[in-house]
């Protein structure tokens, strides 16, 4: 069993991973896609999600867990292939992506062609639907629109992070990105990482909502 901070460990361009997960806390979420892995909380309850919306055949899993040396493939791959603007906006540099944590997964509508990078995952229907029901299953849309410069990641409908209850459904509910979430409460018991104020070198402000 993880600590919860385990759960809620912000990482971003100036937050590296500091806690990956061990290879026996790694498991599949189903065994239709035995490649993708997913920290075994996370797994549990990505399962029952898709299990609860009926979903599995329309929303496949395009990738989980990553170990750092697959996470610094893809960075050069989108590099050499894409150049590096592009790479920037949407993966994470080696070292400093959700993905090598095993809470984060992206998602895609299960369609012919599948965008490795930015997997398409609408917003209507049982795409919607997920993204509604996810934050009570503990995960949360991790870049939103209009974050961007909180996050330094372009938004990603399809980039999903599992941080647990009730986290995510106070996230969802107030429009917060974690960076916003842990700066905006000092008294947070869970976090454990640099001061609030400090978070991208930057001062940062309570969250609307924050204090009600
Ligand atoms: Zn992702």
């Amino acid at each position: 069993m993880n600590p919860p901070s385990f759960y809620l460990q912000l990482v971003n361009p100036k937050h590296p991973v500091l806690w990956r997960p061990s290879e026996n806390q790694l498991c599949a979420f189903h065994p239709g896609f035995p490649h993708i892995l997913l920290e075994a909380c996370a797994a549990r309850s990505l399962a029952a999600l898709l299990e609860e919306l009926d979903a599995f055949g329309e929303i496949v899993p395009v990738s989980g867990y990553r170990p750092r040396a697959m996470q610094q493939e893809i960075w050069d791959d989108t590099v050499q292939k894409q150049g590096l603007d592009y790479a920037r906006q949407y993966v994470a540099i080696p070292g400093c992506s959700e993905h090598e944590t095993g809470l984060a997964i992206d998602l895609a509508a299960n369609r012919p062609e599948i965008d490795f990078i930015c997997p398409d995952f609408p917003w209507d229907g049982i795409f919607g639907k997920f993204r509604w029901m996810a934050p009570e299953y503990g995960w949360i849309l991790r870049y939103l629109a209009g974050k961007e410069e909180i996050t330094r990641i372009s938004s990603e409908p399809w980039h999903f992070r599992y941080v647990g209850t009730p986290h995510a459904r106070i996230l969802s509910d107030r429009g917060l990105v974690l960076e916003e979430y842990l700066a905006g409460d000092p008294g947070l018991p869970l976090w454990n990482g640099p001061q609030p104020g400090k978070i991208s070198g930057q001062e940062t402000q309570p969250a609307p909502g924050r204090r009600l």
